[in-house]
């Protein structure tokens, strides 16, 4: 007889094997896992298929002709939220690890997937499915590496859990889909961030050894809407570094293939997406894609306080500059890169348009990406939305 889960006959690969998407590979762990079998069809590197599966999702794929759903991907609404209590050493204010704990506590799920870090290394990923809310607690903030999420899919089946909630960014969501099916779940919740731009471990002490006047410090960074970097230190001082005064030279190869080819920027496969991009500094940025989603929000209603989002400057010549920066490697002087940041900081984009700017700018630098790298991948792994955008661009051959 046929068993109903062919994918219990497979096995994973070994941590040293290589990967079936190669170099391409975001280490996303479903091939640390049987369901290997599926890899074909669910790798966002291998098959990229975002618009089907917001179909399957969201019971439709986004509107083209609608420029918020251009670029946010399909989305029943949108705000700016922060926590009246934010979360201490949370990435932002913690709206993420409050939905996941109120979820656990309210028994809508029976475990959390999410990445607390090892003992040795607080940037070192360690997945997990967390149990109770202090479980929860300790994956608070990001680790900005390549974290291997569905490494934790076997122990799914293997817990005999119903109700999951998986937390997680665009390639790990976008596989996690593919497979959903399979899971054997009665209810799965997806709780999504924004990715941008991430790297192996080894890529991560480059870019800080490379950027920040003390990388052995830095607990926390991100690129904020001030056009800087801010890098937290374990002495609780930020550190700011302007986006235009990188390396750019050094840190060319820094960020992984798969992020290089990626433009599953807002996670589009997610019910309910926490960043921070399009909403004003200091405050989180929500996207409710479907109404599983707007339940799972509803649930911190009465820990946070929210505002309407807001549009404002025009990012198009900023991106258009931004490209030959990335694709020729230009370094500028650091006191030139300080004034440009001063400046466009005061006239610049801000909110959604902030956003559409950070998604340009990645757009047009993959687009060249692919196109150099691997033009045979250029026509299917390129999504519509995606060719939509960088036709906005004078983009070199
Ligand atoms: P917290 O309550 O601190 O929880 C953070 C959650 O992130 C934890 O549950 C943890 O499980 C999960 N997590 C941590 N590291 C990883 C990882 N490597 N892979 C998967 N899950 C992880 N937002 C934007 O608007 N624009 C961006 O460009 C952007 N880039 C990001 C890049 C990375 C690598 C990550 C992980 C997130 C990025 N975000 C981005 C999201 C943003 O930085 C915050 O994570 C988000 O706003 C949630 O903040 P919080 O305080 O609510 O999260
Ligand atoms: Fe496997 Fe994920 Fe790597 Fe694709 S990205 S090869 S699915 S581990």
């Amino acid at each position: 007889m046929t068993s109903v889960f062919p994918h219990k006959k497979a096995k994973a690969l070994k941590p040293t094997s290589r990967r079936p998407a190669k170099d391409l590979c975001s280490e996303c762990g479903l091939c640390d896992t049987y369901y290997i079998h599926y890899v074909k069809e669910a790798c966002a590197f291998i098959n990229q298929q975002i618009q089907t599966l917001e179909a399957q999702t969201h019971k439709r794929s986004r509107d083209l002709d609608n420029e918020n759903e251009l670029y946010f991907g399909v989305h029943q609404d949108m705000m700016a939220a922060r926590k009246q209590q934010p979360i201490e050493g949370a990435q932002w204010t913690g709206i993420v690890s409050s939905i996941a704990i109120e979820m656990l506590n309210r028994g809508l799920v029976e475990g959390v997937v999410c990445v607390q870090n090892t003992k040795e290394d607080r940037f070192q990923p360690m997945p997990v499915i967390a149990r109770t809310p202090e479980e929860i607690l300790a994956a608070r903030v990001n680790k900005p590496t390549l974290s291997p999420n569905l490494s934790i899919l076997e122990q799914i089946e293997q817990s005999g859990m119903k109700k999951l909630l998986v937390i997680g960014v665009g390639c790990q969501i976008q596989a996690l889909r593919a497979v959903e099916k399979q899971l054997g779940l009665e209810k799965l919740y997806v709780l999504g961030t924004p990715c941008v731009d991430n790297v192996t471990r080894a890529g991560l002490q480059k870019f800080l050894e490379t950027t920040s006047h003390s990388p052995h410090t830095v607990v926390h960074y991100e690129f904020m809407q001030d056009f800087r970097i801010h890098f937290k230190h374990e002495d609780g001082s930020i550190e700011k570094v302007p986006f235009f005064g990188l390396k750019t030279n050094q840190l060319k190869d820094v960020f992984a293939p798969s992020c290089m080819t990626c433009f599953d920027y807002v996670n589009s496969l997610a019910d309910l997406v926490v960043g921070y991009m399009g909403a004003p500094f200091g405050w989180q940025w929500i996207v409710v894609r479907n109404d599983t989603g707007k339940a799972m929000l509803d649930l911190v209603q009465n820990q946070i306080d929210t505002q309407p989002v807001m549009s404002q400057g025009n990012r198009k010549p900023a991106v258009q500059q931004s490209i030959p920066a990335y694709d020729q490697g230009i370094t500028i002087p650091m006191w030139a890169a300080k004034l440009m940041g001063i400046v466009i900081e005061k006239i610049g984009p801000k909110g959604l348009e902030y956003a559409r700017f950070s998604i340009d700018s990645h757009f047009t630098r993959n687009y060249l990406y692919v196109k150099r790298n691997y033009p045979g991948k250029l026509q299917h792994h390129l999504p519509e939305f995606a060719k939509k955008i960088v036709q906005q661009y004078n983009l070199p051959d």
